[in-house]
């Protein structure tokens, strides 16, 4: 006997995607999820910083907004899903050194404090003694620092291994490994369902589109505008011994430009001689505007390790592993789109640009509230609106969700 019709199919298994599937198979919902090669695109890449306080910037309050109320959902999301796999996610609640290398980076620095008192997100200025005292390896010339106790960290892979297990678990869950051709509509323009590369259609009553930048390509030809488009960054994978990794996140402005350090609990390194004191260390992050070559460039590596290395003078004794680059989902305000469409039984959970580790579990429970006619009752959550580059806004359009 063939399976069932599901409730919903979901396209593209990066952290949102397969969040998305999680959440709904855990309401109940008959779920298909369909990419051929889950966690592959811009999650491969990630460091997994929950940092909106150090990731807010002039002008973008309501991402600002939309961050604190992710980075809220990170601990049940992290519990649950530990608790339905046995899996650890590496969230870690270890807070955010935000350093600045010169005098100018310094400059920079305190008027995002400034911005962040207006705001009311928590974050303090701190002696150099102070900051060394939270991370004894900062290096003698950084100039000065800023500490921002609710910024976190996960580590993606972990978290997307987790959610692919808990799929495979989930009774009404399926992942088919195959590239969706184009979404099936009606002679009413309904979406209701997904043809995929081998030819099989995906019959449902509602999908959700979470291709990240790939997101327009199968949009074309709908009355849907999304425009999102690759943002390509590179990471490092360091392999660090003891003393070699910072106890912490550190961040910094190096001469203007920004970097990142993200250690990794102890254990987590890789490669010939790693010890279980040793950690992986994620170096992060260029920003290119331009497609998802996968190939890292001479310059990208060595402007990160540059940057790095004066922020943390000790990481010349790691080893690198890897670079790893991919294409965030990029939008014109920098903001996701998030839920119902307009469009019946079309759905979005894209465009997450820098943060869609951050938002993967509000995205989540945001999209599943929609398919299932709640309320996600978070008002930040207005600034995603999936329809708000359409003209002639259908979001108001009755929209189907998925029937239980
Ligand atoms: C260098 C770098 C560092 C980053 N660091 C952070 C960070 O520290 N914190 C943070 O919150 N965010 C970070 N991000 C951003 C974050 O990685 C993205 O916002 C997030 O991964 C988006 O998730 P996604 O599931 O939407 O997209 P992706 O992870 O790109 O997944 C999209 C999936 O869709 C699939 N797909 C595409 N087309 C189709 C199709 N036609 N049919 C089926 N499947 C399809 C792909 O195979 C892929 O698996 C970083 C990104 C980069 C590149």
């Amino acid at each position: 006997m063939s399976d069932p019709q599901p409730d919903l199919v979901v396209v593209g298994a990066g952290i949102v995607g397969a969040a998305v599937a999680w959440r709904a198979a855990r309401e109940q919902l008959r779920v298909v999820l369909l990419d051929p090669a889950p966690g592959d695109g811009a999650t491969r890449a990630a460091a997994g910083m929950l940092a909106p306080v150090a990731e807010s910037w002039f002008g973008e309050e309501p991402a600002a907004r939309l961050g604190v109320a992710g980075a809220a959902r990170w601990p049940a999301f992290a519990r649950d899903l530990a608790d339905a796999t046995g899996l650890d996610v590496g969230l870690r609640a270890v807070g955010t050194l935000v350093t600045a290398y010169d005098g100018d980076d310094l400059g920079e620095l305190r008027r995002t404090v400034a911005l962040h008192r207006t705001w009311g997100l928590d974050s303090t200025e701190l002696t150099h003694a102070d900051a060394r005292r939270l991370e004894p390896l900062l290096g003698p010339r950084v100039r000065g620092a800023v500490h921002a106790p609710s910024d976190h960290v996960a580590d993606p892979r972990a978290a997307h291994d987790a959610l692919l297990a808990a799929l495979g678990a989930a009774p009404r869950a399926t992942v088919v490994r195959q590239r969706a051709r184009r979404l099936r509509t009606d002679a009413t323009g309904a979406v209701v369902g997904v043809e995929d590369a081998a030819g099989t259609t995906h019959r449902a009553p509602a999908v959700v589109v979470a291709t990240g930048w790939q997101a327009g390509d199968l949009l074309d030809g709908l009355p849907v505008s999304v425009p999102v488009r690759p943002v390509r960054g590179q990471t490092l994978r360091l392999d660090a011994g003891p003393g070699a990794a910072p106890r912490q996140v550190v961040r910094g402005l190096v001469q203007g430009r920004p970097v990142y350090v993200v250690p990794r609990d102890a254990g987590t390194g890789t490669g010939p001689g790693t010890t279980p004191e040793h950690r992986e260390v994620v170096v992060g992050a260029t920003s290119e505007e331009g497609p998802d070559d996968r190939r890292a460039t001479a310059g990208g590596v060595f402007a990160l390790l540059r940057d790095a290395r004066a922020l943390l003078p000790g990481l010349d004794e790691a080893a690198l592993v890897e670079a790893t680059p991919r294409a965030r989902p990029g939008t014109p305000d920098n903001l996701p789109l998030i839920g119902p469409t307009g469009v019946p039984g079309l759905h979005l959970a894209t465009g997450h640009y820098r943060n869609g580790v951050l938002l993967a579990p509000l995205t989540a429970d945001a999209v599943v509230a929609g398919l299932l006619g709640r309320d996600p009752d978070v008002p930040a959550l207005a600034a995603a609106d999936a329809g708000r580059f359409t003209t002639g806004n259908l979001t108001t359009a009755p929209n189907r969700g998925a029937h239980r």
